[in-house]
């Protein structure tokens, strides 16, 4: 049996009491990176053994992670934060689990696109998630693609990257379109940016850095956002210090 369990991605108290449990419960929990895992299994006190499973050593620790389940073992996939699978290791295993005739079971739980779509303002009834758009190759067919897209499309982007991506997303989509910047997502610093992807660009830039983990909602085309959707300047509502603008 293999458990995919989703652990938080940021607040230590978004872990469910089923997923605790499968953590204590299980004889293995495979971590993307068990470091990172062994505060969160300290935090609550698991002394399940631990291994590592990750992007690099996917096809050998999957066949072990495999016999050790057809050997009877249960195991538990973590990975560093969310959901395993989202964006991050975890189909290579489902895929090798479900080849063997392995029953998978997934937990729900934390993942930071359904927050950050949740509480964007821009329409949830119909949307797509992109994951991460390519960095180099492909990437220009993405944003080509993307520009057409009446549903709601949510991305991952790390810092370094956002300012880029706002601006290719801008020439694009359009400079007017409604876009919101989730940042920090359930930390003491989470942070909603919205206006559209030229002025969420324009307040980045402003910035000295930009840190920390975001996820980016773009509203769709033909959206017609309400008449007060902020359009000339980003409005940046932080759960810490209220409400700012720029
Ligand atoms: N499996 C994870 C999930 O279920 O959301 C995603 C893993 S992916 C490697 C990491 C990306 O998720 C980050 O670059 C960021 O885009 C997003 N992310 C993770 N934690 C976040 C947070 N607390 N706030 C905003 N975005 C976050």
């Amino acid at each position: 049996m293999l458990y995919l369990v989703p652990t938080p991605i940021g607040n230590l108290e978004d872990l469910t009491l089923r997923a605790l449990r499968i953590l204590r419960e299980v004889d293995l929990i495979a971590c993307e990176d068990t470091r990172t895992s062994a505060k969160l299994l300290r935090h609550y006190g698991i002394t399940t053994p631990t291994m590592s499973y990750h992007a690099h050593n996917e096809a050998r620790k999957a066949a072990e992670l495999v016999a050790r389940m057809e050997a009877g073992a249960r195991v538990a996939l973590i990975t560093d934060a969310g959901t395993p699978g989202i964006s991050d290791p975890g189909f290579y295993l489902v895929r090798e689990c479900l080849r063997r005739r392995i029953p998978v079971v997934a937990l729900p739980g934390p993942t930071a696109f359904v927050p950050a779509l949740a509480a964007s303002g821009l329409p949830t009834d119909r949307f797509v998630f992109e994951g991460f758009l390519p960095t180099k190759k492909g990437r220009q067919k993405r944003l080509t693609e993307l520009a057409s897209e009446p549903r709601t499309i949510v991305l991952y982007e790390s810092p370094h990257r956002l300012l880029r991506t706002l601006d290719d997303l801008a020439r694009a989509l359009g400079d007017e379109r409604p876009a919101v910047v989730a940042r920090e997502l359930t930390k003491a610093f989470e942070e909603f940016a919205r206006g559209t992807l030229r002025t969420l660009h324009a307040y980045y830039a402003a910035q000295p850095r930009v840190r920390g983990e975001l996820v980016l909602v773009v509203a769709g085309t033909g959206y017609r956002p309400d008449p007060d959707w902020p359009r000339d300047r980003a409005v940046v509502v932080s759960s810490y210090t209220s409400e700012t603008t720029s």
